[in-house]
């Protein structure tokens, strides 16, 4: 009956489903944007709220199975379907962002809102409870990871609920968790490429040390390319035999960060790193 590859797994609990509108602090004014609306159990909710809900179905069954359930009803005209698949659309404008997410765009999903403009203003979004975990985590929590700290440098994220896979039918093979993620806007000033760049160096190992990951030679080589492109775009004269990895070396130590793990470094440690770096012209893309 539901389709496994889409994730469907629809939300019976009636008290779930209110306490993720709940969450979502939905005003009249508000357009609501929901991922994968299903059968609408979470959309006649938003739609009572909110001026307007705009869902998007990759299904289309389940799409006329949710236009149906609004004829003729007074929420008809507040609810617009997108249909196909959200990570092949562009997005319209939205304030609030609910989603009882299918597992496998979790993290192009929460990428996608993060990267949309105009800023919305939160979104409640139903994960795995691991991915859940992993995008709340901090430093030194198991889970904390190259995931945790882009969702962090750009949002302020917080666990709302536990559910557990009863509350679905069919019931999923894993618990569930609630998050809320509300961007940071403005947005910090940095340039994404060269901060997820050398979150990739760092956190591949997240438990080395700093001057273990860097000394790898693929890492080397790729960093030293890129000194030499940045010095030959900015006109900059080069040092005749280039020692990458004194250079990488000496920013590591000039931030005292040589024997840290990536591990236990929090966004504003990840920051400065980056900024040493960029200060010695040495770059991550
Ligand atoms: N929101 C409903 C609920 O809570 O009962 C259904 C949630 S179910 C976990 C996920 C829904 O997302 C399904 O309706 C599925 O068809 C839809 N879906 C899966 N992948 C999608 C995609 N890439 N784009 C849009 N919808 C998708």
């Amino acid at each position: 009956l539901f389709n496994k590859d889409l994730g469907q797994h629809i939300l019976k609990n009636p008290l779930v489903v209110t306490g993720i509108v709940d969450k979502a602090g939905i005003k009249p004014t508000d357009i609501v944007l929901e991922v994968g609306p299903g059968t609408g159990n979470l959309t006649v909710r938003m739609l009572e709220r909110g001026k307007k809900v705009v869902a998007c179905e990759a299904d289309p069954r389940l799409a006329a199975e949710l236009t149906k359930r609004v004829q003729g009803t007074p929420y008809q005209r507040k609810l617009e379907i997108i249909h196909g698949d959200v990570m092949k659309k562009d997005l319209p404008y939205f304030d609030v962002c609910v989603s009882n997410t299918p597992y496998q765009i979790s993290s192009p999903l929460v990428f996608k809102l993060l990267n949309h403009r105009p800023f919305f203003r939160c979104a409640v979004l139903m994960f795995q409870r691991e991915f859940a975990l992993t995008l709340i985590a901090r430093p030194g929590d198991n889970l904390y990871g190259r995931l945790s700290a882009n969702v962090q440098l750009f949002s302020k994220v917080e666990h709302v609920m536990k559910v557990g896979k009863n509350n679905f039918r069919p019931p999923p093979k894993v618990e569930s968790s609630v998050v809320r993620i509300e961007p940071y806007n403005p947005p910090p000033p940095v340039d994404f490429k060269e901060w997820d760049g050398m979150l990739r160096i760092i956190f591949s190992r997240k438990n080395k040390t700093l001057a273990a990951n860097f000394k790898i030679t693929s890492v080397l080589q790729m960093l030293e390319q890129n000194y030499k492109t940045f010095l030959a775009t900015q006109g900059m004269t080069m040092d005749e035999d280039v020692d990458i990895k004194a250079k990488v070396i000496a920013v590591l130590e000039s931030v005292d960060m040589a024997s840290d793990r990536a591990a236990k470094l929090d966004i504003d440690d990840l920051l400065k790193l980056l900024y040493a770096f960029n200060q010695a012209n040495i770059h991550f893309c």
